[in-house]
């Protein structure tokens, strides 16, 4: 079976980074999530008298946005070197911009990455939709375990971590207002690139992300012809 290069977008709430876990627990999909990467390179201890970790460090721990062309060129050899070991890689809300998506005139973009490496036919994008009101309510609902951080089901009945037992607390910072503005964002970014995805002939599938994430994942399944 080929390998395969899926790209997850959605609003915040949608599920997109449970629906990368589940692929790759289940179907052995690298998830690669940008953020965390850019993370464990500017704390690498062997990479500190870098100059250009240095200066992105810097960013990094200030909160400001790395350099676009730094990030799009470690996301690439990255993802150069996952596709080599052959592996099947998904991407859960990035590429975030259209710089990092496309490039420009002296930076291939990461989708044009993508074709070559993976072939066209093989990258599929993946559009999980959910209604604003959903999006609101499971982010403000959002429980996560008062100890270890790992995420509580707010539909359930238990309310105690599954790893530690510890009671579940609400996590402070998703009040409704700031995801209101985090869906507009989501919005303003995203809708652009998926415009230029299928001008450059790649599959786009809307999936419905209001259902229960197994569903959704059953869902994801199908339309990546894992089954
Ligand atoms: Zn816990």
């Amino acid at each position: 079976m080929s390998k395969q290069a899926v790209v997850i977008y959605g609003p915040p709430g949608s599920g997109k980074g449970t629906q990368a876990e589940l692929l790759e627990s289940k179907y052995s999909f690298i998830h690669f999530d940008t953020g965390k990467y850019i993370e464990s390179l500017v704390h690498d201890p062997e990479l500190r008298k870098n100059s250009l970790i240095k200066r992105e460090k810097k960013l990094f721990d200030s909160g400001t946005l790395n350099t676009p062309a730094w990030v799009l060129s470690i996301v690439k050899d990255a993802t150069i070197k996952i596709a080599r070991a052959g592996y099947s890689i998904i991407f859960s809300g990035s590429p975030r911009t259209l710089f990092e998506a496309l490039g420009d005139r002296s930076h291939g973009g990461l989708l044009a990455a993508l074709i070559n490496l993976f072939g066209r036919r093989n990258i599929t994008i993946l559009k999980l939709s959910v209604r604003p009101q959903t999006s609101i309510k499971r982010n403000s609902s959002r429980l996560v375990c008062s100890v270890c951080g790992l995420p509580i089901l707010a539909a359930s009945k238990i309310k105690n971590c599954a790893l530690c037992g510890a009671p579940a607390r609400k996590r402070i910072f998703d009040n409704p207002k700031l995801i209101k503005v985090r869906l507009k964002q989501y919005e303003d970014r995203t809708l652009p690139i998926i415009q230029k995805a299928k001008k450059l002939g790649l599959k786009v599938v809307q999936i419905n992300g209001e259902p229960a994430p197994y569903k959704v994942h059953a869902s994801v399944i199908r339309a990546l012809k894992l089954k």
